[in-house]
């Protein structure tokens, strides 16, 4: 099993880079133009259409017309999507791996006969572990104007976890099923503090439009806010490394959905929502885990707070602000915990049915799809009961209890 990884570096491009980026985005400008017009059905079809016309044309090595026919082609598939031509706007380059060389942090790209440039990266420490690192392999590289990224690959263990466990992602907290909390209400305050600061500087300068739209999107709000989401999403994976375990997340789908105006929340607490990056914390856990080989599961939201993880009696009554409530059944429930165990039980048999000794023989299992091992165990893990679907179903309706 394989992992990816990009590593974004800085650079400082000269005159001779932006001229081989330049010429690259007109080599695949001109590509998308003749595949479009004469109905080219592939990119190997494209690639050996314009081999030899643009290495006379462009002056470049050889190359250069199959990795500008990969990036013609993905563009012309993706482009119906868009609502403007098929073009490829910024400047911007991609190499596979066998083209370019990296003498630790010195690049050395080709372009025409007898010419290569080279461009001196900038790193800091996370970057030089990766260029210090002997057992990565190195993919493609993608240039553009302001930044390098390298695409790293590793080859994954394919132990199965031996465990999972489930985590409740919520306004002030990330709390586990196994009882740890990272405690995030320093992301809320970020959000406050900047909030009063955005409006008492629309206060001083009432009709200023460019301080309007500096502050509007603040980035060192940005900043600090993901700040405190990579130091807690790293912190939940290398204990999963360590552990063992697989990480149980909600399917947050529709959160800004269930929490639009009209709903009964206040607008304050709507606001709030809106600006909470659940969404952001997932992908940092997701890409993370996924390079740590780190299996990650999503589950259905529907009840997972509301749910007793005892008797799963479902409790109608239980209010946003309530922190804890006492089940009919007698047990005494902490929301998020709570919240967190029924996530983990729903994902425990996607997460260890596979990896379950003599379930079936992982190795087999690995050797059709080597890129991820997310879509192999999803295939293989069983499908969601018809009460988990309407319970889906139900919560895009605008009533929904989930999350709450
Ligand atoms: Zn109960």
């Amino acid at each position: 099993m394989k992992a990816f990884k990009g590593v974004k570096f800085a650079y400082n491009p000269t005159p001779r880079t932006l001229q081989l980026l330049s010429t690259f985005r007109d080599m695949v400008n001109d590509a998308i133009r003749i595949c479009l017009h004469e109905k080219l059905r592939g990119r190997f079809e494209l690639r050996n259409r314009i081999y030899r016309e643009f290495r006379e044309r462009y002056g470049v090595l050889s190359c250069f017309p199959y990795s500008v026919a990969e990036v013609a082609w993905s563009i012309v598939k993706k482009h119906k999507r868009w609502h403007r031509k098929p073009y490829a706007k910024r400047l911007m380059l991609k190499i596979e791996a066998a083209d370019f060389s990296l003498n630790y942090s010195i690049l050395s790209l080709p372009f025409r006969k007898g010419e290569r440039i080279l461009v001196p990266l900038s790193y800091g420490e996370y970057q030089r572990s990766f260029l210090t690192d002997k057992t990565l392999k190195r993919g493609s590289v993608t240039v553009t104007e302001s930044s390098v990224v390298i695409a790293f690959s590793k080859e994954l263990p394919t132990n199965g976890p031996l465990r999972s466990v489930g985590y409740d992602l919520n306004e002030k907290s990330v709390v586990g099923s196994d009882g740890t909390t990272h405690d995030l209400s320093g992301v809320a305050r970020l959000h406050t503090l900047y909030r009063v600061k955005r409006s008492k500087s629309y206060e001083r300068h009432p009709l200023d439009r460019r301080l309007r739209k500096k502050f509007a999107s603040s980035r060192r709000e940005k900043e600090r806010v993901s700040q405190a989401l990579h130091r807690v999403s790293t912190l939940i994976v290398e204990k999963a490394r360590a552990k063992k375990e697989a990480i149980v997340l909600e399917r947050l789908k529709g959160i800004r959905y269930a929490h639009q105006k009209g709903n009964g929340e206040g607008k304050a607490k709507r606001r709030r929502i809106a600006l909470w990056p659940f969404r952001q914390l997932q992908s940092y856990i997701d890409y993370k885990a996924k390079w740590a080989g780190v299996l990650v599961e999503y589950v259905s939201p529907s009840y997972t707070s509301k749910k007793c993880n005892v008797c799963g009696s479902i409790n109608m009554k239980l209010k946003v602000t309530d922190r804890s409530w006492l089940c009919p059944c007698g047990a005494e429930l902490d929301r998020d915990l709570n919240a967190a165990i029924n996530i983990e039980r729903r994902g425990k048999i996607r997460c260890l049915g596979e990896a379950h000794p003599g379930a079936r023989d992982t190795d087999e299992a690995m050797k059709g799809n080597e890129t991820t091992m997310a879509p192999i165990l999803r295939a293989e893990a069983p499908k969601p009961s018809l009460r988990e679907v309407q319970q889906t179903c139900q919560s895009h309706k605008s009533t929904r209890p989930a999350f709450g």
